[in-house]
């Protein structure tokens, strides 16, 4: 177990301080994701191709946890299928709400799984479920903003 915390604060710190996919995309889907509770903010940008997708980036300021989540996000969705990505999100929700064991969502989340460490931060949930929320509205067809304090989770 405390190899995996350590894995954990390891990953968080490389992607918080180095995000990967930060950034703009001309053209692309957009949608703002805040968190007020933590003070993150975020905007997605992502670019669907023939039902995939093609490129996605992020940019915005807010703590490592929602910076690392949002980094991870975005190497584990760019160039999958809509309906790969809205998995992806449906796992990630679920195992960090602990709504389904960490062994049933495993094969799925792959390398996402590290960010079940979160779970031992209850008030952090919300940093790292931000990004996939942006997401989760994308897919859905919204656009403007969605902040973690209206969707009811
Ligand atoms: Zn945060």
């Amino acid at each position: 177990m405390s190899d995996m915390s350590s894995l954990y604060h390891e990953v968080i710190i490389d992607h918080g301080k180095n995000p990967r996919n930060f950034g703009k995309i001309e053209d692309a889907l957009e949608l703002k994701g805040l968190n007020p509770l933590c003070g993150d903010q975020l905007t997605l940008y992502v670019k669907i191709d023939n039902d995939r997708i093609a490129d996605v980036k992020f940019n915005g300021q807010g703590c490592a946890i929602s910076m690392a989540s949002s980094s991870l996000m975005t190497q584990a969705i760019k160039g999958k299928t809509l309906a790969e990505a809205k998995v992806l999100f449906t796992a990630f929700h679920d195992l960090v709400m602990q709504e389904q064991s960490p062994e049933a969502v495993e094969a799925i989340l792959g390398k996402l799984m590290i960010l079940q460490g979160v779970k031992v931060y209850p008030s952090r949930i919300k940093c790292a479920t931000l990004a996939w929320h942006a997401l989760n509205a994308i897919l859905e067809g919204k656009h403007g903003v969605v902040s973690t304090e209206k969707n009811g989770d």
